[in-house]
Protein backbone atom coordinates (compact mmCIF):
# COMPACT_ATOMS: atom_id res chain seq x y z
CA UNK A 1 0.00 0.00 0.00
CA UNK A 2 1.00 3.45 -0.98
CA UNK A 3 -0.05 6.88 0.43
CA UNK A 4 -0.19 10.41 -1.30
CA UNK A 5 -1.97 13.50 0.26
CA UNK A 6 -3.09 15.94 -1.86
CA UNK A 7 -5.76 18.97 -1.45
CA UNK A 8 -9.20 18.07 -0.13
CA UNK A 9 -11.83 18.59 -2.18
CA UNK A 10 -15.26 17.30 -1.69
CA UNK A 11 -15.71 14.73 1.53
CA UNK A 12 -16.35 11.54 1.48
CA UNK A 13 -14.56 8.28 0.68
CA UNK A 14 -14.36 6.47 -2.59
CA UNK A 15 -13.24 3.27 -2.89
CA UNK A 16 -12.47 1.42 -6.43
CA UNK A 17 -10.43 1.15 -9.25
CA UNK A 18 -8.43 3.71 -11.11
CA UNK A 19 -9.37 4.94 -14.28
CA UNK A 20 -6.72 6.77 -15.45
CA UNK A 21 -7.37 9.26 -18.23
CA UNK A 22 -4.41 10.99 -19.79
CA UNK A 23 -5.36 13.92 -21.98
CA UNK A 24 -1.98 13.69 -23.84
CA UNK A 25 -2.64 9.82 -24.55
CA UNK A 26 -1.38 10.21 -27.97
CA UNK A 27 1.68 8.22 -28.43
CA UNK A 28 5.47 8.63 -29.29
CA UNK A 29 4.96 8.30 -33.47
CA UNK A 30 6.80 5.41 -34.92
CA UNK A 31 9.93 6.17 -36.47
CA UNK A 32 11.48 3.07 -38.91
CA UNK A 33 12.79 3.07 -42.30
CA UNK A 34 10.87 1.20 -44.85
CA UNK A 35 12.06 -0.11 -48.55
CA UNK A 36 11.75 1.84 -51.99
CA UNK A 37 8.80 -0.94 -52.73
CA UNK A 38 7.31 -0.05 -50.11
CA UNK A 39 6.50 3.27 -50.84
CA UNK A 40 3.83 2.61 -52.53
CA UNK A 41 2.04 0.79 -50.00
CA UNK A 42 2.37 3.61 -47.47
CA UNK A 43 1.44 6.38 -49.76
CA UNK A 44 -1.73 4.51 -50.17
CA UNK A 45 -2.04 4.08 -46.01
CA UNK A 46 -2.30 8.02 -46.19
CA UNK A 47 -4.97 7.91 -48.57
CA UNK A 48 -7.37 5.58 -46.75
CA UNK A 49 -6.28 7.41 -43.40
CA UNK A 50 -7.44 10.72 -45.33
CA UNK A 51 -10.55 9.23 -46.63
CA UNK A 52 -11.39 8.34 -42.73
CA UNK A 53 -10.61 11.58 -41.53
CA UNK A 54 -12.60 13.32 -44.36
CA UNK A 55 -16.09 11.18 -43.35
CA UNK A 56 -15.37 12.25 -39.90
CA UNK A 57 -14.73 15.72 -40.19
CA UNK A 58 -17.87 16.16 -42.71
CA UNK A 59 -20.04 14.71 -39.96
CA UNK A 60 -18.68 17.10 -37.30
CA UNK A 61 -19.15 19.93 -40.25
CA UNK A 62 -22.84 19.09 -40.76
CA UNK A 63 -23.46 18.82 -37.13
CA UNK A 64 -21.77 21.98 -36.53
CA UNK A 65 -23.87 23.89 -39.03
CA UNK A 66 -26.87 22.35 -38.19
CA UNK A 67 -26.88 23.12 -34.44
CA UNK A 68 -23.98 25.28 -33.76
CA UNK A 69 -22.43 29.11 -34.44
CA UNK A 70 -21.31 29.73 -37.89
CA UNK A 71 -17.48 29.75 -36.40
CA UNK A 72 -17.51 26.57 -35.44
CA UNK A 73 -18.59 25.39 -38.78
CA UNK A 74 -16.07 27.31 -40.11
CA UNK A 75 -13.42 25.55 -38.11
CA UNK A 76 -14.31 22.25 -39.84
CA UNK A 77 -14.94 23.88 -43.51
CA UNK A 78 -11.10 24.74 -42.93
CA UNK A 79 -10.15 21.47 -41.78
CA UNK A 80 -12.10 19.62 -44.75
CA UNK A 81 -9.67 21.91 -46.86
CA UNK A 82 -6.65 21.06 -45.56
CA UNK A 83 -7.42 17.17 -45.69
CA UNK A 84 -8.22 17.72 -49.31
CA UNK A 85 -5.26 20.16 -49.52
CA UNK A 86 -3.08 18.87 -53.05
CA UNK A 87 -0.27 20.42 -52.19
CA UNK A 88 0.13 19.64 -48.40
CA UNK A 89 -0.33 16.00 -50.15
CA UNK A 90 2.20 16.45 -52.58
CA UNK A 91 5.14 17.49 -49.58
CA UNK A 92 4.37 14.14 -47.48
CA UNK A 93 4.71 12.05 -50.74
CA UNK A 94 7.95 13.82 -51.89
CA UNK A 95 9.37 13.51 -48.25
CA UNK A 96 7.82 10.20 -48.60
CA UNK A 97 9.55 9.10 -51.45
CA UNK A 98 13.20 10.92 -50.35
CA UNK A 99 13.62 9.81 -46.74
CA UNK A 100 12.22 6.51 -46.76
CA UNK A 101 10.67 6.57 -43.65
CA UNK A 102 7.46 5.44 -42.23
CA UNK A 103 4.28 7.34 -43.50
CA UNK A 104 3.19 8.43 -40.01
CA UNK A 105 6.91 9.84 -39.26
CA UNK A 106 6.59 11.79 -42.37
CA UNK A 107 3.36 13.11 -41.59
CA UNK A 108 3.91 13.81 -37.94
CA UNK A 109 7.56 15.57 -39.16
CA UNK A 110 5.65 17.79 -41.80
CA UNK A 111 2.86 18.85 -39.30
CA UNK A 112 5.25 19.58 -36.25
CA UNK A 113 7.65 21.59 -38.63
CA UNK A 114 5.11 23.97 -39.98
CA UNK A 115 3.47 24.43 -36.64
CA UNK A 116 6.41 25.18 -34.89
CA UNK A 117 7.26 27.96 -37.64
CA UNK A 118 3.51 29.29 -37.33
CA UNK A 119 2.92 29.62 -33.78
CA UNK A 120 6.65 31.53 -33.49
CA UNK A 121 4.55 34.17 -36.00
CA UNK A 122 3.38 37.56 -34.29
CA UNK A 123 0.14 37.39 -36.42
CA UNK A 124 -2.42 35.61 -33.93
CA UNK A 125 -4.39 34.60 -37.81
CA UNK A 126 -1.24 32.33 -38.26
CA UNK A 127 -1.13 30.60 -35.00
CA UNK A 128 -4.34 30.06 -34.78
CA UNK A 129 -3.92 28.23 -38.46
CA UNK A 130 -0.93 26.07 -36.24
CA UNK A 131 -3.75 24.85 -33.62
CA UNK A 132 -6.28 24.15 -36.99
CA UNK A 133 -2.93 22.35 -38.95
CA UNK A 134 -2.09 20.47 -35.42
CA UNK A 135 -5.81 19.44 -35.11
CA UNK A 136 -6.06 17.76 -38.90
CA UNK A 137 -2.51 16.12 -38.43
CA UNK A 138 -3.15 14.43 -35.13
CA UNK A 139 -6.51 12.99 -36.54
CA UNK A 140 -4.70 11.65 -39.77
CA UNK A 141 -2.29 10.42 -37.07
CA UNK A 142 -5.03 8.37 -35.25
CA UNK A 143 -6.53 6.79 -38.00
CA UNK A 144 -2.72 5.16 -39.32
CA UNK A 145 -2.40 4.45 -35.77
CA UNK A 146 -6.12 3.03 -34.76
CA UNK A 147 -5.90 5.62 -31.68
CA UNK A 148 -9.51 5.40 -30.19
CA UNK A 149 -9.63 8.04 -27.04
CA UNK A 150 -10.97 6.86 -24.47
CA UNK A 151 -14.26 8.55 -23.66
CA UNK A 152 -15.75 9.74 -20.21
CA UNK A 153 -19.07 9.87 -21.34
CA UNK A 154 -19.40 6.11 -22.00
CA UNK A 155 -17.38 5.00 -18.75
CA UNK A 156 -19.56 1.66 -18.34
CA UNK A 157 -18.07 1.04 -14.55
CA UNK A 158 -17.94 2.57 -11.96
CA UNK A 159 -14.62 3.97 -11.65
CA UNK A 160 -12.04 6.83 -9.37
CA UNK A 161 -10.66 9.22 -12.11
CA UNK A 162 -7.16 9.77 -12.19
CA UNK A 163 -6.04 12.63 -14.19
CA UNK A 164 -3.18 14.66 -14.63
CA UNK A 165 -5.60 17.72 -15.22
CA UNK A 166 -9.01 17.47 -15.73
CA UNK A 167 -11.00 20.69 -17.79
CA UNK A 168 -14.37 21.49 -16.16
CA UNK A 169 -15.84 20.62 -20.00
CA UNK A 170 -14.68 17.04 -19.07
CA UNK A 171 -16.22 16.74 -15.55
CA UNK A 172 -19.51 17.98 -17.30
CA UNK A 173 -19.37 15.53 -19.90
CA UNK A 174 -18.21 12.30 -17.98
CA UNK A 175 -20.90 9.61 -16.89
CA UNK A 176 -20.91 11.23 -13.21
CA UNK A 177 -23.13 8.08 -12.62
CA UNK A 178 -20.33 6.17 -12.98
CA UNK A 179 -17.09 8.50 -11.03
CA UNK A 180 -17.19 7.52 -7.70
CA UNK A 181 -14.32 9.56 -6.88
CA UNK A 182 -11.73 11.65 -9.01
CA UNK A 183 -7.98 12.36 -8.08
CA UNK A 184 -5.81 14.87 -9.60
CA UNK A 185 -1.86 15.93 -9.80
CA UNK A 186 -3.31 19.37 -10.63
CA UNK A 187 -5.89 21.72 -9.41
CA UNK A 188 -6.29 23.64 -5.79
CA UNK A 189 -9.07 24.33 -3.60
CA UNK A 190 -11.16 26.68 -5.70
CA UNK A 191 -10.17 25.83 -9.47
CA UNK A 192 -13.23 25.30 -11.52
CA UNK A 193 -12.70 21.23 -11.64
CA UNK A 194 -12.96 21.38 -7.71
CA UNK A 195 -16.40 23.51 -8.22
CA UNK A 196 -17.82 21.27 -10.22
CA UNK A 197 -16.72 18.13 -8.54
CA UNK A 198 -18.56 20.05 -5.44
CA UNK A 199 -21.71 20.38 -7.15
CA UNK A 200 -21.59 16.94 -8.56
CA UNK A 201 -21.20 15.58 -4.61
CA UNK A 202 -18.11 13.61 -5.98
CA UNK A 203 -15.51 12.78 -3.06
CA UNK A 204 -11.93 14.72 -4.45
CA UNK A 205 -8.32 15.00 -4.05
CA UNK A 206 -6.16 17.14 -6.44
CA UNK A 207 -3.25 18.82 -6.14
CA UNK A 208 -1.57 15.20 -5.73
CA UNK A 209 1.40 16.38 -8.56
CA UNK A 210 2.55 12.50 -9.04
CA UNK A 211 -0.41 10.48 -8.57
CA UNK A 212 -0.64 9.27 -12.31
CA UNK A 213 2.92 8.47 -12.88
CA UNK A 214 2.54 6.16 -9.63
CA UNK A 215 -0.44 4.12 -10.04
CA UNK A 216 -1.80 1.67 -13.44
CA UNK A 217 -5.22 1.99 -14.82
CA UNK A 218 -7.26 -0.62 -12.54
CA UNK A 219 -5.78 -0.55 -9.84
CA UNK A 220 -6.97 -0.11 -6.05
CA UNK A 221 -7.42 3.00 -5.19
CA UNK A 222 -9.08 4.79 -2.06
CA UNK A 223 -9.66 8.70 -1.89
CA UNK A 224 -10.29 10.35 1.27
CA UNK A 225 -11.43 13.53 -0.23
CA UNK A 226 -11.95 15.08 3.88
CA UNK A 227 -8.41 14.87 4.28
CA UNK A 228 -6.93 14.90 1.28
CA UNK A 229 -5.44 11.26 1.55
CA UNK A 230 -5.32 8.83 -1.05
CA UNK A 231 -4.26 5.20 -0.77
CA UNK A 232 -2.56 2.96 -3.65
CA UNK A 233 -3.50 -0.51 -3.50
CA UNK A 234 -4.79 -0.48 0.63
CA UNK A 235 -4.73 -3.74 2.58
CA UNK A 236 -7.45 -4.71 4.23
CA UNK A 237 -6.99 -3.07 7.54
CA UNK A 238 -7.37 0.31 5.93
CA UNK A 239 -9.71 -0.74 4.11
CA UNK A 240 -11.95 -1.48 6.64
CA UNK A 241 -10.91 1.71 8.38
CA UNK A 242 -12.38 3.56 5.70
CA UNK A 243 -15.23 1.69 5.43
CA UNK A 244 -15.90 2.90 9.12
CA UNK A 245 -15.05 6.46 8.38
CA UNK A 246 -17.74 6.70 5.23
CA UNK A 247 -20.20 5.25 7.63
CA UNK A 248 -19.78 7.74 9.81
CA UNK A 249 -19.74 10.83 7.27
CA UNK A 250 -23.03 9.50 5.61
CA UNK A 251 -24.58 9.29 9.22
CA UNK A 252 -23.76 13.03 10.01
CA UNK A 253 -24.94 14.40 6.99
CA UNK A 254 -28.41 12.81 7.80
CA UNK A 255 -28.09 14.44 10.72
CA UNK A 256 -27.76 17.51 9.56
CA UNK A 257 -30.29 17.48 6.42
CA UNK A 258 -32.78 17.73 9.80
CA UNK A 259 -31.67 21.53 9.88
CA UNK A 260 -33.41 21.87 6.32
CA UNK A 261 -36.18 24.21 7.34
CA UNK A 262 -34.84 25.93 10.09
CA UNK A 263 -33.98 29.47 9.48
CA UNK A 264 -30.14 30.29 9.28
CA UNK A 265 -30.30 32.56 12.62
CA UNK A 266 -27.90 33.20 15.63
CA UNK A 267 -29.03 32.75 18.94
CA UNK A 268 -29.63 36.72 19.20
CA UNK A 269 -31.74 36.56 16.29
CA UNK A 270 -29.61 38.18 13.48
CA UNK A 271 -30.72 36.38 10.30
CA UNK A 272 -28.94 36.11 7.22
CA UNK A 273 -29.99 34.31 3.88
CA UNK A 274 -28.41 30.51 2.69
CA UNK A 275 -28.14 30.35 -0.83
CA UNK A 276 -26.64 27.55 -3.58
CA UNK A 277 -24.19 27.95 -6.00
CA UNK A 278 -25.22 25.58 -9.21
CA UNK A 279 -22.81 25.02 -12.44
CA UNK A 280 -25.87 23.34 -14.11
CA UNK A 281 -29.23 23.85 -14.41
CA UNK A 282 -30.94 20.30 -13.55
CA UNK A 283 -28.59 21.12 -10.17
CA UNK A 284 -31.57 23.85 -9.29
CA UNK A 285 -34.26 21.18 -9.17
CA UNK A 286 -32.03 19.23 -5.75
CA UNK A 287 -30.91 22.26 -3.98
CA UNK A 288 -34.11 22.17 -1.79
CA UNK A 289 -33.37 19.32 -0.20
CA UNK A 290 -30.25 21.14 1.50
CA UNK A 291 -32.76 24.02 2.74
CA UNK A 292 -31.33 26.11 0.51
CA UNK A 293 -32.96 29.45 0.24
CA UNK A 294 -32.51 30.54 -3.49
CA UNK A 295 -29.48 30.70 -6.05
CA UNK A 296 -26.95 32.63 -5.45
CA UNK A 297 -24.85 32.22 -8.37
CA UNK A 298 -25.68 30.52 -11.33
CA UNK A 299 -22.56 30.06 -13.18
CA UNK A 300 -24.16 30.35 -16.65
CA UNK A 301 -21.14 29.72 -18.90
CA UNK A 302 -21.13 26.25 -18.45
CA UNK A 303 -23.90 25.97 -20.84
CA UNK A 304 -22.02 27.48 -23.32
CA UNK A 305 -19.02 25.25 -22.17
CA UNK A 306 -20.32 21.96 -22.52
CA UNK A 307 -21.16 22.58 -26.11
CA UNK A 308 -17.94 24.48 -27.13
CA UNK A 309 -20.21 27.17 -28.57
CA UNK A 310 -22.59 30.08 -27.70
CA UNK A 311 -25.86 29.02 -27.22
CA UNK A 312 -28.72 29.62 -29.41
CA UNK A 313 -31.21 32.67 -27.39
CA UNK A 314 -33.74 30.62 -27.74
CA UNK A 315 -32.26 27.24 -26.05
CA UNK A 316 -30.58 29.79 -23.18
CA UNK A 317 -34.17 31.03 -23.05
CA UNK A 318 -35.47 27.56 -21.98
CA UNK A 319 -33.31 27.00 -19.76
CA UNK A 320 -32.97 29.92 -17.45
CA UNK A 321 -36.77 29.44 -17.34
CA UNK A 322 -36.33 25.79 -16.02
CA UNK A 323 -33.92 27.24 -13.61
CA UNK A 324 -36.22 29.92 -12.50
CA UNK A 325 -39.32 27.48 -12.50
CA UNK A 326 -37.35 24.40 -10.60
CA UNK A 327 -37.02 27.68 -7.79
CA UNK A 328 -40.69 29.19 -7.93
CA UNK A 329 -40.84 32.54 -5.84
CA UNK A 330 -36.91 32.26 -4.71
CA UNK A 331 -34.31 34.28 -6.06
CA UNK A 332 -32.60 33.51 -8.76
CA UNK A 333 -29.20 35.06 -9.51
CA UNK A 334 -28.23 34.71 -13.10
CA UNK A 335 -24.33 35.30 -13.71
CA UNK A 336 -23.42 36.68 -17.41
CA UNK A 337 -20.86 34.58 -19.14
CA UNK A 338 -17.60 34.06 -17.48
CA UNK A 339 -15.77 32.60 -20.08
CA UNK A 340 -12.08 32.75 -20.51
CA UNK A 341 -9.16 31.75 -18.00
CA UNK A 342 -9.80 28.09 -17.05
CA UNK A 343 -12.94 28.35 -18.99
CA UNK A 344 -12.21 29.01 -22.66
CA UNK A 345 -14.98 29.18 -24.94
CA UNK A 346 -13.37 27.57 -27.92
CA UNK A 347 -13.69 29.13 -31.00
CA UNK A 348 -14.01 32.27 -29.73
CA UNK A 349 -11.42 32.71 -27.30
CA UNK A 350 -7.63 31.85 -28.17
CA UNK A 351 -6.08 29.40 -26.14
CA UNK A 352 -2.76 31.29 -27.13
CA UNK A 353 -3.35 33.84 -24.46
CA UNK A 354 -0.30 34.53 -22.58
CA UNK A 355 -2.07 35.12 -19.28
CA UNK A 356 -5.77 34.05 -19.87
CA UNK A 357 -6.43 34.32 -15.73
CA UNK A 358 -5.81 38.36 -16.37
CA UNK A 359 -7.01 38.32 -20.39
CA UNK A 360 -9.99 38.47 -22.17
CA UNK A 361 -12.48 36.90 -19.76
CA UNK A 362 -15.88 37.74 -18.08
CA UNK A 363 -17.56 41.16 -19.02
CA UNK A 364 -14.47 42.24 -20.95
CA UNK A 365 -15.06 39.20 -23.30
CA UNK A 366 -19.06 40.25 -22.84
CA UNK A 367 -18.49 43.87 -23.57
CA UNK A 368 -16.24 43.24 -26.90
CA UNK A 369 -18.99 40.47 -28.08
CA UNK A 370 -22.17 42.90 -27.57
CA UNK A 371 -24.37 40.78 -29.68
CA UNK A 372 -23.56 37.15 -28.50
CA UNK A 373 -23.91 39.53 -24.48
CA UNK A 374 -26.98 40.90 -26.28
CA UNK A 375 -28.39 37.28 -26.92
CA UNK A 376 -27.63 35.66 -23.31
CA UNK A 377 -29.63 39.28 -21.43
CA UNK A 378 -32.34 38.58 -23.89
CA UNK A 379 -33.00 35.16 -23.05
CA UNK A 380 -32.50 36.30 -19.26
CA UNK A 381 -35.21 39.08 -19.64
CA UNK A 382 -37.52 36.67 -21.26
CA UNK A 383 -37.12 34.42 -18.62
CA UNK A 384 -37.00 36.56 -15.84
CA UNK A 385 -41.40 36.68 -15.87
CA UNK A 386 -41.16 32.85 -15.17
CA UNK A 387 -39.70 33.58 -11.71
CA UNK A 388 -37.58 35.32 -9.71
CA UNK A 389 -34.24 36.42 -11.65
CA UNK A 390 -31.12 38.48 -11.11
CA UNK A 391 -28.63 39.24 -13.22
CA UNK A 392 -25.39 40.00 -11.80
CA UNK A 393 -22.00 40.73 -14.10
CA UNK A 394 -18.75 39.12 -13.37
CA UNK A 395 -15.10 40.54 -12.82
CA UNK A 396 -16.23 44.44 -12.85
CA UNK A 397 -12.92 46.47 -12.61
CA UNK A 398 -14.26 49.85 -12.40
CA UNK A 399 -17.40 51.61 -12.92
CA UNK A 400 -17.24 51.98 -16.69
CA UNK A 401 -17.91 48.38 -17.20
CA UNK A 402 -20.46 48.20 -15.01
CA UNK A 403 -22.30 51.47 -16.89
CA UNK A 404 -21.52 50.44 -20.13
CA UNK A 405 -22.46 46.29 -19.30
CA UNK A 406 -26.27 48.02 -17.85
CA UNK A 407 -26.42 50.27 -21.27
CA UNK A 408 -26.33 47.01 -23.45
CA UNK A 409 -28.79 45.56 -21.20
CA UNK A 410 -31.43 48.56 -22.07
CA UNK A 411 -30.56 48.14 -25.27
CA UNK A 412 -31.22 44.61 -24.66
CA UNK A 413 -34.92 45.05 -23.08
CA UNK A 414 -35.37 47.41 -25.94
CA UNK A 415 -35.46 44.52 -28.34
CA UNK A 416 -37.41 42.91 -26.20
CA UNK A 417 -39.94 45.37 -26.35
CA UNK A 418 -40.10 46.21 -29.48
CA UNK A 419 -40.53 42.29 -30.13
CA UNK A 420 -43.65 42.54 -27.95
CA UNK A 421 -41.71 40.14 -25.70
CA UNK A 422 -42.50 40.88 -21.95
CA UNK A 423 -39.83 40.43 -19.31
CA UNK A 424 -39.54 42.01 -15.82
CA UNK A 425 -38.51 46.06 -16.14
CA UNK A 426 -36.87 46.47 -12.88
CA UNK A 427 -34.75 42.99 -12.80
CA UNK A 428 -32.41 43.65 -10.66
CA UNK A 429 -28.66 44.10 -11.55
CA UNK A 430 -25.17 43.03 -8.86
CA UNK A 431 -21.90 43.67 -9.32
CA UNK A 432 -19.25 41.03 -8.84
CA UNK A 433 -16.71 42.42 -6.15
CA UNK A 434 -13.81 39.51 -7.09
CA UNK A 435 -11.13 42.01 -8.53
CA UNK A 436 -8.89 44.54 -5.70
CA UNK A 437 -10.05 47.39 -8.06
CA UNK A 438 -13.52 46.71 -7.76
CA UNK A 439 -13.52 46.51 -3.50
CA UNK A 440 -11.92 49.17 -3.22
CA UNK A 441 -14.23 51.75 -5.18
CA UNK A 442 -17.05 49.25 -3.77
CA UNK A 443 -18.53 52.81 -2.58
CA UNK A 444 -18.44 53.49 -6.14
CA UNK A 445 -19.88 50.63 -7.53
CA UNK A 446 -22.63 50.43 -4.79
CA UNK A 447 -24.47 53.42 -6.19
CA UNK A 448 -25.02 51.86 -9.63
CA UNK A 449 -25.71 47.85 -8.18
CA UNK A 450 -29.09 46.69 -6.83
CA UNK A 451 -26.52 44.34 -4.66
CA UNK A 452 -23.22 42.90 -4.50
CA UNK A 453 -21.78 38.89 -4.58
CA UNK A 454 -18.11 38.71 -3.29
CA UNK A 455 -15.93 35.91 -5.71
CA UNK A 456 -13.07 35.47 -2.69
CA UNK A 457 -11.92 32.60 -5.72
CA UNK A 458 -10.78 35.59 -7.64
CA UNK A 459 -10.66 37.92 -4.82
CA UNK A 460 -8.18 35.95 -3.19
CA UNK A 461 -6.38 34.82 -6.56
CA UNK A 462 -6.36 38.65 -7.66
CA UNK A 463 -5.24 39.78 -4.24
CA UNK A 464 -2.73 37.61 -3.44
CA UNK A 465 -1.08 37.17 -7.00
CA UNK A 466 -2.10 33.53 -6.48
CA UNK A 467 -3.12 31.64 -9.83
CA UNK A 468 -6.16 29.64 -8.33
CA UNK A 469 -5.70 26.35 -10.53
CA UNK A 470 -1.74 25.71 -9.15
CA UNK A 471 -1.60 23.36 -6.72
CA UNK A 472 2.15 24.59 -5.86
CA UNK A 473 0.89 27.98 -4.75
CA UNK A 474 -1.97 26.89 -3.28
CA UNK A 475 -0.62 27.26 0.65
CA UNK A 476 -0.53 31.15 -0.25
CA UNK A 477 -4.72 31.25 -1.39
CA UNK A 478 -5.45 32.77 1.97
CA UNK A 479 -8.73 33.11 3.10
CA UNK A 480 -8.03 34.90 6.26
CA UNK A 481 -4.92 37.21 4.93
CA UNK A 482 -5.10 40.44 6.55
CA UNK A 483 -5.90 41.77 3.13
CA UNK A 484 -8.34 40.03 2.07
CA UNK A 485 -10.36 40.85 5.44
CA UNK A 486 -9.92 44.02 4.55
CA UNK A 487 -11.60 43.73 1.51
CA UNK A 488 -14.32 41.66 2.80
CA UNK A 489 -15.09 44.61 5.50
CA UNK A 490 -14.86 47.29 2.64
CA UNK A 491 -16.97 45.53 0.49
CA UNK A 492 -19.72 44.81 2.91
CA UNK A 493 -19.28 48.49 4.63
CA UNK A 494 -19.77 50.02 1.63
CA UNK A 495 -22.82 48.05 0.20
CA UNK A 496 -24.51 48.59 3.93
CA UNK A 497 -24.24 52.25 3.32
CA UNK A 498 -25.53 52.48 0.58
CA UNK A 499 -28.26 50.13 1.59
CA UNK A 500 -27.88 47.48 -0.32
CA UNK A 501 -27.07 43.68 0.24
CA UNK A 502 -23.83 41.88 0.59
CA UNK A 503 -23.54 38.43 -0.99
CA UNK A 504 -21.01 36.47 -0.88
CA UNK A 505 -20.66 33.06 -3.62
CA UNK A 506 -16.83 32.41 -3.45
CA UNK A 507 -15.87 29.07 -1.70
CA UNK A 508 -15.26 30.88 1.19
CA UNK A 509 -19.00 31.50 1.95
CA UNK A 510 -19.22 27.56 2.31
CA UNK A 511 -16.43 27.00 4.84
CA UNK A 512 -17.14 26.16 8.31
CA UNK A 513 -14.22 27.45 9.19
CA UNK A 514 -15.10 30.93 8.11
CA UNK A 515 -18.56 31.30 8.56
CA UNK A 516 -18.51 33.23 12.18
CA UNK A 517 -16.17 35.50 10.64
CA UNK A 518 -18.78 36.33 7.49
CA UNK A 519 -21.41 36.63 9.86
CA UNK A 520 -19.25 39.52 12.58
CA UNK A 521 -18.36 41.31 9.21
CA UNK A 522 -22.13 41.05 8.89
CA UNK A 523 -22.59 39.34 5.66
CA UNK A 524 -26.11 39.00 4.42
CA UNK A 525 -25.91 36.31 2.16
CA UNK A 526 -23.81 33.10 1.72
CA UNK A 527 -23.81 31.03 -1.53
CA UNK A 528 -22.03 27.70 -1.28
CA UNK A 529 -22.41 24.56 -2.77
CA UNK A 530 -25.39 23.38 -1.89
CA UNK A 531 -24.26 20.34 0.24
CA UNK A 532 -22.49 22.60 2.60
CA UNK A 533 -25.28 24.54 3.40
CA UNK A 534 -26.51 22.33 6.18
CA UNK A 535 -23.00 22.30 7.91
CA UNK A 536 -22.74 26.13 7.79
CA UNK A 537 -26.21 26.46 8.73
CA UNK A 538 -25.23 24.76 11.80
CA UNK A 539 -22.96 26.78 12.90
CA UNK A 540 -24.96 29.98 12.64
CA UNK A 541 -27.83 28.67 14.79
CA UNK A 542 -25.51 27.93 17.39
CA UNK A 543 -23.56 31.66 17.99
CA UNK A 544 -24.72 34.87 18.67
CA UNK A 545 -23.78 37.73 15.89
CA UNK A 546 -22.42 40.02 18.80
CA UNK A 547 -19.42 37.47 20.06
CA UNK A 548 -19.17 37.27 16.00
CA UNK A 549 -18.72 40.72 15.97
CA UNK A 550 -15.87 41.22 18.40
CA UNK A 551 -14.12 38.31 17.03
CA UNK A 552 -14.15 39.63 13.48
CA UNK A 553 -12.53 42.98 15.05
CA UNK A 554 -10.12 41.39 16.72
CA UNK A 555 -9.67 39.66 13.93
CA UNK A 556 -9.11 42.93 11.48
CA UNK A 557 -6.24 44.16 13.99
CA UNK A 558 -4.48 40.88 13.38
CA UNK A 559 -1.40 41.25 11.30
CA UNK A 560 -0.62 38.39 9.84
CA UNK A 561 -2.62 35.12 8.57
CA UNK A 562 -1.47 32.71 11.06
CA UNK A 563 -2.73 35.08 13.58
CA UNK A 564 -6.21 35.30 12.07
CA UNK A 565 -6.56 31.60 11.63
CA UNK A 566 -5.36 31.05 15.20
CA UNK A 567 -7.66 33.17 16.55
CA UNK A 568 -10.63 31.99 15.23
CA UNK A 569 -9.82 27.93 15.39
CA UNK A 570 -9.64 28.95 19.18
CA UNK A 571 -13.05 30.62 18.85
CA UNK A 572 -14.47 27.66 17.46
CA UNK A 573 -13.02 25.03 19.86
CA UNK A 574 -14.29 26.99 22.78
CA UNK A 575 -17.75 26.66 20.97
CA UNK A 576 -18.27 23.49 19.43
CA UNK A 577 -16.12 21.42 21.46
CA UNK A 578 -15.06 18.06 19.71
CA UNK A 579 -17.80 15.62 21.09
C1 LIG B 1 -15.30 33.66 -7.48
O1 LIG B 1 -14.38 34.09 -8.17
O2 LIG B 1 -15.24 33.61 -6.24
C2 LIG B 1 -16.55 33.18 -8.10
C3 LIG B 1 -17.59 32.86 -7.39
O3 LIG B 1 -16.55 33.00 -9.44
P1 LIG B 1 -15.79 31.80 -10.19
O4 LIG B 1 -15.35 30.81 -9.14
O5 LIG B 1 -16.73 31.20 -11.14
O6 LIG B 1 -14.65 32.49 -10.85
MG1 LIG C 1 -14.71 34.54 -10.27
Amino acid sequence: MKTLTGIPVFSGIAIGKAFLYLEDDFPEIPRYSIRKNQVEAEWKRLLRANVEAMEEVKVLHEQASREMSKEQADIFEAHLMMLEDTVFQEQIKERLKTTLQNIEWVVWSIAHELVQKLMASPDSDLRERAIDISDVSRRILSKLLSITKKSLADLSQDVILVAHDLLPSDVLTMNKDRVKGIAMDMGSRTCHTAILTRAFEIPAVLGLSTLTREINDGEKLVIDGASGVVSINPDKTALDQYEGISRQYRKKGDELLALRDLPAETTDGYRVTLKANIEVPEEAAQVSRYGAEGIGLYRSEFLLLTSGQAAEEERQYQVYRQVLEAMGTLPVTIRTMDSGGDKQLPNFQSPNEKNPLLGWRAIRFSLARPELFKTQLRAILRASVHGNARIMFPMISGIEELEQARAILEEAKDECRHKGQVYTEDIAVGSMIEIPSAAMTADILAQRSDFFSIGTNDLIQYSLAVDRGNEKVDYLAQPFHPAVLRFLKKTIDAAHKQGIKAAMCGELAGDPSATVLLLGLELDTFSMTASAIPQVKQIIRGVDLESCRVLANKALECTSYHHVTGLVAAWMADHFPPS
